[in-house]
Order: structure tokens, then C-alpha cells, then sequence
């Protein structure tokens, strides 16, 4: 089955039941039981099991190319759920431009019970062959990175991370399975922040897990039963919905996307473009190999704090908010928004810069959306 065609057709979504072909919101938190332990169709309790969640779960598994699939309230309930796999004791390589609550989990509540991390440039292989010790359980990695759009070589990373007897975790918000299938690329997780494009709606907030390891899938299925950050009925319905347009969603945010690099290219008020179609060439041949789209996200500098200010202040298409993936076109500073609890002295390490400003690419037309950054820039000259 070709992608479009899972997105309609994947998992089993449509109701044995009745019939019903869209996935039915079964708002209930128990089943009746036809004896003690006698189950209908295997559920019991919502929290274990609920019939729109599996539809979910089902679908991205199918579209992840795994076996499993687990659904959570948010992307962070995801990340956490993956953490929850080790022990005390063990220790985590994770990338340094990871997404700030994930360096924030690491770092101010799994290191304070244990799971310890250390943050190295996941585009080097030396350095996370460096930061591995005996200790070593995961690799995590996100690919590309945020703001700066980063590319990390998944193939590369997982056999390294193999060899060292570790689990390797791609975080896939950027590039959804339309574009990228790390499972594919022998990472053994696959992690949705799916209130961003899978949703893509800026109406839910979730997050999924994926494997085609049966020992993990086991582990994760006891670790979201028993941690109970489950995804509810409702917004589960949401993410099946959401999927079914996401390869269309994908492609024109993708056209339009690549038209407005070019524009930011030509644009002698942009000082530096980021977007993974303008990488060096090593981190583009990578891109290429491992995902077939660069996504709708962008990056670019425009010199100043008060230039950034200004220009989002000045465009009436692009949503001042934080989050991506949506419908409509979203922009951001970052170094005031989302990395602003990183200190300035490392964002400048990191190439946040007080002009940067971010870009999530919707599916307005493009005509407009370019006109409005014309006058944007205009307003800031
Ligand atoms: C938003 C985001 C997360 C966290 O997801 P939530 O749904 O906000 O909890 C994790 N990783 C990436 C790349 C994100 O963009």
C-alpha cells in the first residue's frame, strides 16, 4: 500500500461493529464483562484499552512501518513513557538542540531520579561514540533539530547505538511518516509530538510511540497501562481524522515552503537561511537518503531583536504562537519564545541569534503568504 493510500486505509479504523467508516469516539471508561474476565473484544478498562485509541495505535503503527503503536496525552507523556523503559542508574545520549521540554524532562526530572544525561552534537559521530559509557542504555535523537534544522544520519546513529547494545529513539515531529521512517533506518522508537502535524490542526495536544521490537512493544504496552498517560477517545478521533489529510497537508506545505526559501535567499535583508534543503552538502545527502521531503519548517536571521520584533508584529498571515504543523502559518523568536530559558551565552553557542525568527510553513495560499512577507519586510526596512 502506497502512503496516501495508508492514511485512509491503514490501520483498522473504520468499526466492526457497525460498519461505521469514520472511527467512532467511544467515550467510555469501562466494558461490561459477559462473565467475570469474560471479555467482548478484549477491552476492560479505557486506561488499558479504548476502541478509537487502538484505531489510532493501529494507524501509525502502519504507517511507521512497526507493530505497535501507543498513544499519549501529550508529546512529553511519549517521551517519558520511552525514559520509563530504564532503570536507575542508566544513562541517556541525547542530542544538544533536542526540543527545550525534552531537555527540560532529562535534566530536571529523570536525572533527579537517576536517568542521567549527557547532550552531545548527534550529527557527530565521534562525539556520541564519546559520550557512551558503560552505563549507556539510549540514544535519542531529533532529526531534523529545532530551530536550526540540523540533520542527524539515523542509519548511521542506530548502527553505532547498536553496537553498544542501545535503544535508539528518533523523535519524527518534523518530518511526520510522510517524509521519514526512522524504523525503517534501524532506530527501534519512533516519537510524534502529534499535536504538531499529525494532529495539524492546532487542536489537540498528544504523542505517540512506535516499535517493531516485540520485547519493547511489551514493555511499552505495560509501561502505558501502568503510568496511565493515556490519550483520551475524543482526541484520538481528532488524530484519525488529522492523518487522513496529512500527505496533501505535507505536500503543499512542503511546495510552498520551498518557495519561500527562495525567497528568503534573495532577500538582502536575511542574513542566513535555515531549512534542510539548504544544508552543506554532507547533512543534505543525508537528508536526502533518509526522507524524502525537507518539511515546512524555517529558520532565518534578520540581524536584530528589534528587526524580529517588528516583522512579527507587522505580518497579518503568520500567527504569533509558539507550536508547528498546522493549517495555518505560525511564526516565533525563538530566542524569546521557545529557547528563551536556554541562557544567551549558549543560545549564541548554539547560533540562536536574537533576530532569528521561525517559520512554521501552513497551507495558506502561497501567493498571499509571500505577499505578506513582502510588506513584512517592507515594515522593517
Ligand atoms: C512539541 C514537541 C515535543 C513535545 O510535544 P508536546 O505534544 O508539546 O508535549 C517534542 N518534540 C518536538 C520536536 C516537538 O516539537
Amino acid at each position: 500500500m502506497k502512503k496516501k493510500t495508508m492514511m485512509i486505509h491503514g490501520g483498522q479504523t473504520t468499526d466492526e461493529f457497525t460498519g461505521a467508516v469514520s472511527t467512532p469516539i467511544y467515550q467510555t471508561s469501562t466494558y461490561q464483562q459477559d462473565g467475570i474476565g469474560n471479555l467482548r473484544q478484549g477491552y476492560e478498562y479505557s486506561r488499558t484499552k479504548n476502541p478509537t485509541r487502538s484505531a489510532l495505535e493501529s494507524l501509525i503503527a502502519d504507517l511507521e512501518h512497526g507493530t505497535d503503536g501507543f498513544a499519549f496525552a501529550s508529546g512529553m507523556a511519549a517521551v517519558s513513557a520511552a525514559v520509563m523503559l530504564l532503570n536507575a542508574g542508566d544513562h541517556i545520549v541525547v542530542g544538544s538542540d533536542v526540543y527545550g521540554g525534552t531537555y527540560r524532562v532529562f535534566t530536571k526530572v529523570f536525572d533527579r531520579i537517576g536517568v542521567k544525561s549527557t547532550f552531545v552534537d548527534t550529527t557527530d559521530e565521534e562525539a556520541v561514540k564519546a559520550a557512551i559509557t558503560e552505563d549507556t542504555k539510549m540514544l535519542y535523537i531529533e532529526t531534523p533539530t529545532n530551530p536550526l534544522l540540523n540533520v542527524t544520519d539515523i542509519e548511521r546513529m542506530s548502527k553505532v547505538a547498536k553496537e553498544h547494545g542501545l535503544i535508539t529513539v528518533v523523535d519524527n515531529t518534523f518530518m511526520t511518516p510522510y517524509f521519514q521512517n526512522p524504523l525503517d533506518l534501524g532506530a527501534d522508537i519512533v516519537l510524534h509530538s502529534a499535536t504538531k502535524y499529525i494532529g495539524g490542526h492546532s487542536d489537540v495536544v498528544a504523542g505517540l510511540l512506535v516499535t517493531k521490537n516485540e520485547k519493547i512493544a511489551e514493555d511499552l504496552g505495560f509501561i502505558q497501562n501502568s503510568v496511565g498517560g493515556v490519550l483520551g477517545p475524543q482526541d484520538s478521533f481528532l488524530l484519525v481524522r488529522g492523518i487522513k489529510t496529512l500527505a496533501l497537508r505535507m505536500e503543499q506545505t512542503e511546495k510552498t515552503t520551498l518557495e519561500i526559501v527562495d525567497y528568503l535567499n534573495n532577500n538582502p535583508q536575511v542574513t542566513a537561511v535555515f531549512h534542510p534543503s539548504q544544508l552543506s552538502d554532507k547533512q543534505l545527502a543525508v537528508q536526502k537518503r533518509q526522507a524524502s521531503g525537507f518539511g515546512g519548517m524555517i529558520s532565518f536571521d534578520v540581524g536584530s531583536k528589534e528587526k524580529a520584533e517588528l516583522l512579527v508584529k507587522s505580518l497579518h498571515y503568520f500567527t504569533l504562537a509558539e507550536s508547528l504543523g498546522a493549517v495555518e502559518s505560525l511564526i516565533s523568536v525563538p530566542s524569546q519564545m521557545t529557547h528563551a530559558s536556554i541562557p544567551r551565552e549558549r543560545r549564541l553557542e548554539l547560533g540562536i541569534t536574537d533576530g532569528l525568527v521561525r517559520i512554521s510553513v501552513g497551507i495558506e495560499d502561497s501567493e498571499d503568504l509571500l505577499e505578506d512577507l513582502k510588506q513584512g519586510f517592507e515594515a522593517i526596512h
